[in-house]
């Protein structure tokens, strides 16, 4: 999924991660792992709001 995400933390704040991202994505409010690779693209822990063309 070579895109970009709108994801929302649990903490409520957005932020926009690459699918197929290579390091793990930590919310900036929280702390939360939002995202992490695995396979060569990113497992997303959080709720998607958006699909980014
Ligand atoms: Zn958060």
């Amino acid at each position: 999924m070579s895109k970009f995400l709108r994801v929302r933390c649990d903490c409520g704040e957005d932020m926009v991660v690459y699918g197929d991202s290579k390091t793990a994505v930590y919310c900036e409010k929280c702390g939360n792992l939002v995202a992490e690779p695995r396979g060569g693209r990113a497992v997303i822990n959080c709720r998607i709001i958006e699909v980014l063309s």
